[in-house]
């Protein structure tokens, strides 16, 4: 077991936002009417991936009923169906489904995890709630610096959790503040790229904001500016 395990293990007991814990677990206990029959994770959703991955996709938080019934992030809704299904054509993954944690999906030089570990009522964590969680990130960035070269933020939230990660993990901050948008990249010396891309959700797949061309775009580039071409 190596420090991003000991740090995947620490994070999936973690407890510390009251409103979270609460939520999680009740959503576990009561489930969807589709998953009866399943035991729900319940915890916090560790990242996901190779530890030496050059690319980072990083999300807002874990769904009630995808990460939070499976364990495993993105893993068994539709946001997840639509990113893996794209990691998938760009050569990330084994296979283009996620389904549960047993499911013998393994990534290729990708590693995927969240700006807040726990699933949060409507996916609005709260800003403590986000400062709470936020040591996990810069830990785990931290651990996985070596071969980082490009994070893909997912969404506003995410490219908005990246700049703290930055700051404490490489003391770089940039000059001026770096409004989020599809396709904006974000880089200097000494640090990953940043990248942002529209959040895989229902909402933005559903209504044509995303299309999996856009993603096949984007992850293009990230394989690119991570020389993992
Ligand atoms: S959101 Fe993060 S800090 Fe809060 S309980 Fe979950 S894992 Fe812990």
């Amino acid at each position: 077991m190596d420090a991003l395990d000991r740090l995947d293990a620490e994070i999936s007991r973690c407890r510390l936002c009251p409103r979270l814990v609460a939520w999680r677990e009740e959503v576990a206990a009561t489930k969807r009417a589709a998953f009866r029959d399943q035991t729900y994770w319940g915890r916090p959703v560790p990242g996901f991936g190779p530890h030496d991955a050059r690319i980072a996709i990083l999300g807002l938080a874990p769904a009630a009923h995808g990460g939070n019934r499976t364990g495993r992030i993105f893993t068994g809704d539709r946001s997840g169906d639509v990113l893996f299904a794209a990691l998938h054509r760009a050569g990330l993954a084994n296979q283009p489904t996620s389904t549960d944690r047993d499911d013998g999906l393994t990534l290729t030089d990708t590693r995927i995890f969240a700006a807040v570990r726990c699933a949060p009522p409507d996916n609005k964590p709260t800003p403590q709630e986000r400062d709470t969680c936020a040591p996990f990130l810069h830990r785990e960035m931290g651990l996985i610096r070596p071969h980082l070269r490009v994070v893909v933020a997912l969404g506003g939230f995410a490219w908005a959790a990246f700049w703290p990660a930055l700051k404490a993990v490489y003391g770089v901050a940039p000059a001026r503040k770096v409004p989020f948008g599809h396709g904006v990249l974000w880089q200097t010396e000494g640090a990953p790229a940043l990248l942002g891309c529209y959040h895989v959700s229902q909402q933005n797949t559903f209504t044509g904001r995303l299309t999996p061309g856009m993603l096949d775009e984007i992850l293009a580039r990230a394989k690119a500016l991570a020389g993992a071409n």
